[in-house]
């Protein structure tokens, strides 16, 4: 080897002398001052939730005890304890000394198959080839994103939607359309603006039913007619059922993957919000493809990319199995029929409260309500209602400007049903205090 170099630079003289000229250049074009500045990856990545939780400057009205409908993570309120089956996993999954090294990057096999069994569908049999495991379902958007897309490309999302979209989309230089919900149609898609915005360069549709922040559950007819469209373009859906099967009442729910025929669906989950386990950062895409339209190339690709930052924790992994096969159908029942009942309550009194509009929910644990800007003309935008909803009755939740969804504001449906009644009264107080045409 070094005799071969050497012959190289005596045959080519002038490439030592690159060398070196290079090598001073490099030296002298080198600060003697620390001078660390954010990278354009950096500088391009943006929570919005973040940025409007950060710069409120509201402080909750002493006179009050604070009530908190904004956070997004079940495990803050009270009664959304995790099952018993997934922290028993855990411990026998630290006791059983099994998962202290690493795992294959897109994850343990077993785990990978019971993943693959739950999500399996009549006419589709998954294998554990069919599964990654991801850091999360936020893991998983993201190797479906950088997986499907390049700089450059788009893909559409939903507006409003999940914060986390623009977010990595923005971060990785790719672009995204938005398309339409229709809060008069239970923010169902509004299908002509969908197949408007296809184009050349469109790679990936994303969709998320149960929604955050919706919390609308398309129809299967609905669900049918995306599909549609995204056969008619040949372009694959990323579906966000991180909520998948968290519907009230006695909704029908049936996933992307469960109804798609002609068109591939990479479903994106986690443990996070079914079994209430936010923190321990485990998901997973689930590849249902009955066309072959993903070739082996892309989940070979796929899988290259899990082996950068090689899944998620060994001990989470390992308790996959029995959290997913040992978890009583009635967990996931009484935390429906909760938040179900939580539901009702809270659109009940708020559609009785002076220009508020809320809607429905179906589905997912939030709901949004509309604010009326004739009724409330006082107030600039949904900012500044949460902000002052916030500083003159201590009530606590998310404008709609953090999802695009200006002129509502979130409410998290996970609070007691005491909480919520206390902060529906509030929001009547409050409302009729403010609107202008009483
Ligand atoms: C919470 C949430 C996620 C993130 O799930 P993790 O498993 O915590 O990464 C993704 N999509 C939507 C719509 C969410 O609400």
């Amino acid at each position: 080897m070094l005799q071969r170099q050497t012959a190289v630079f005596c045959r080519y003289p002038g490439i030592i002398q690159r060398c070196l000229r290079r090598m001073s250049d490099r030296k002298d074009s080198r600060s003697k001052q620390w001078n660390l500045q954010p990278t354009t990856t950096a500088r391009n990545t943006f929570n919005a939730i973040r940025a409007i939780i950060d710069t409120s400057t509201a402080k909750p009205n002493p006179e009050y005890e604070t009530i908190k409908l904004a956070a997004g993570d079940p495990a803050v309120y009270p009664g959304f304890e995790p099952p018993s089956s997934a922290l028993e996993a855990i411990r026998e999954s630290v006791n059983s000394e099994k998962f202290c090294g690493y795992q294959p990057a897109h994850g343990n096999a077993t785990a990978r198959k019971a993943v693959a069994e739950l999500y399996s569908t009549p006419t589709q049999s998954l294998s554990s080839d069919d599964v990654l495991l991801t850091c999360g379902c936020n893991g998983a958007l993201d190797i479906c994103f950088r997986g499907l897309a390049n700089p450059g490309d788009n893909i559409l999302i939903p507006s409003p939607g999940f914060i986390i979209y623009t977010t990595m989309l923005d971060s990785y230089g790719i672009g995204f359309k938005e398309y339409r919900l229709l809060p008069e149609q239970n923010w169902d898609v509004d299908l002509y603006h969908l197949e408007s915005l296809f184009d050349s360069k469109t790679k990936a549709i994303v969709v998320n039913c149960p929604s955050n922040p919706c919390g609308s559950v398309y129809t299967k007819e609905h669900k049918l007619e995306i599909i549609k469209l995204a056969a008619k373009h040949c372009v694959p859906i990323i579906a966000d059922e991180v909520y998948g099967g968290m519907v009230f009442a006695d909704i029908e729910y049936k996933s992307f993957g469960a109804l798609s025929t002609d068109v591939p669906i990479l479903s994106c989950g986690s443990l996070a919000k079914r079994y209430l386990v936010p923190g321990w950062r485990l998901g997973w895409i689930v590849l249902y493809d009955s066309v072959t339209a993903l070739s082996s190339e892309v989940r070979e690709s796929l899988v290259r990319m899990c082996q950068v930052i090689l899944g998620p924790c060994a001990v989470i992994q390992g308790a996959v199995p029995k959290i997913l096969k040992e978890t009583p159908t009635e967990f996931f029942q009484a935390i429906n029929r909760k938040l179900g009942e939580n539901a009702i309550l809270v659109f009940d009194r708020l559609s009785k409260v002076p220009g508020l509009t809320p809607i429905m929910p179906r589905g997912s644990m939030y709901t949004l309500v509309g604010i009326d800007q004739k009724q409330h003309a006082g107030f600039k935008d949904d900012y500044d209602f949460t902000e002052r909803l916030y500083s003159e009755m201590s009530v606590r939740c998310i404008p709609g400007k953090a999802f695009r969804a200006p002129g509502f504001f979130r409410i998290v449906l996970c609070a007691s049903q005491a909480k919520l009644i206390e902060a529906c009264d509030r929001l009547s107080e409050f409302c009729a205090r403010h609107c202008t045409s009483l």
